[in-house]
């Protein structure tokens, strides 16, 4: 009963570990081979994408968008101010810029006119990260023009997004010319780390596959045209990606019954100001609000037994960046955004225990 609720749990079952024993029993390499064929053509059909191509994590394969965009050493990336490090990390890495642009207050997805003044002849890309499945509030049709017209490409970090669509009955993840899920421990679905990538476009998938398996020219071959990584997957991930694909739809359902319950619970608590969700196309990946008295409250619900995280502060404030600039929207959310325990099995008995926490702090009315 008084279990401590954490803020986040991955989810593995019976299910998981039966499949990693069958594998294991066979005679097997554990490279990636056939269980990766499989988890890549069940996420392709699921995000209704031509190709998926999965690598070793959710920040490399923002990075290997980036390499076959023909990004590096001077060139700049057009990031949100309001993400996981990883987002311009990934681009760093290549030696490029990350150039920050403050977020929308509803949706803390881009702003895309604060992107258009962000603009300059070195940007090659636009990196958009569909923040817990949201998408900006100018629709992604205005991202994919601006794009087209400035001769940019725009990758999609849809890492929190599997799951959410946007409102033409597209995946997030294939509006742009990249998409880049991640299936570390906190998302929908976890493979311990993993990440992929998902395009329409053919000639794309097939270099990304080439970059990622250290250039060769094809499978097994050491014929090297140029330089490539090491980037790959297990089969072991795989089997533990396959089991948690087949429990993705009870998931997302179940995301959205957990985001609502809170809506209903906490509407009397004006303390917490939870984010909006159009539950026909966003499966929220966490519980976001931004609270009243952030640092008391956490106190307060640990006491209680029950976890929370700040949401991701500022990139331009971090030390590795120290970049000067105001972005009041993503300063705001470093100062008052919190998650509140999120994970896929909470137990409405669970949740009523979180927001009967965070309204006795208050003293509101559950
Ligand atoms: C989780 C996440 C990543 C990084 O994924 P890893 O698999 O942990 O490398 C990148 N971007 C966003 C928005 C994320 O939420």
């Amino acid at each position: 009963m008084n279990d401590f609720i954490m803020q986040m749990r991955p989810w593995f079952g019976v299910e998981e570990q039966t499949a990693l024993y069958d594998y294991m029993g066979s005679d097997v390499f554990v490279t990636e081979f056939k269980k990766t064929e499989q988890f890549e053509s069940m996420l392709a059909d699921f995000t209704g994408a031509r190709q998926c191509v999965v690598v070793n994590n959710g920040t490399i394969s923002l990075t290997l968008a980036a390499l076959v965009a023909g990004i590096g050493p001077g060139d700049e990336v057009i990031v949100p101010n309001y993400t996981m490090i990883a987002t311009p990390n990934s681009v760093k890495m290549l030696g490029a810029e990350p150039v920050f642009v403050d977020v929308e207050a509803a949706t803390l997805c881009l702003d895309i006119e604060k992107v258009r003044k962000a603009i300059t002849p070195k940007t090659k890309a636009i990196m958009l990260v569909s923040a817990n499945g949201r998408f900006p509030l100018a629709g992604i049709e205005a991202f994919t023009s601006l794009a087209k017209q400035q001769g940019l490409f725009l990758i999609e970090d849809a890492a929190q997004s599997l799951g959410s669509y946007y409102p033409d009955g597209r995946h997030i993840g294939l509006a742009g010319d990249v998409g880049s899920f991640s299936f570390s421990a906190p998302k929908i679905i976890s493979t311990g780390q993993g990440g992929c990538l998902v395009t329409n476009d053919e000639g794309l998938a097939a270099r990304i596959r080439k970059m990622k398996d250290f250039g060769r020219e094809s499978g097994g071959s050491d014929i090297h045209d140029e330089i490539g990584y090491n980037f790959k997957f297990t089969d072991i991930q795989a089997c533990i990606g396959i089991e948690q694909m087949k429990k993705l739809r009870d998931r997302i359902v179940r995301k959205k019954e957990i985001a609502s319950l809170y809506q209903k619970l906490l509407k009397d608590t004006p303390q917490v100001r939870l984010f909006d969700h159009d539950f026909r196309f966003t499966c929220p990946w966490f519980i976001d609000a931004l609270v009243e008295d952030r640092e008391n409250l956490k106190r307060h619900l640990k006491e209680k037994g029950v976890g929370s995280r700040d949401m991701y502060s500022p990139i331009n404030q971090q030390k590795a960046y120290q970049k000067p600039g105001s972005y009041p929207v993503s300063e705001k959310v470093g100062r008052d955004g919190l998650w509140l325990p999120s994970y896929t099995q909470l137990t409405d008995a669970e949740i009523s225990r979180v927001c009967d926490a965070v309204s006795q702090f208050y003293g509101t009315r559950i």
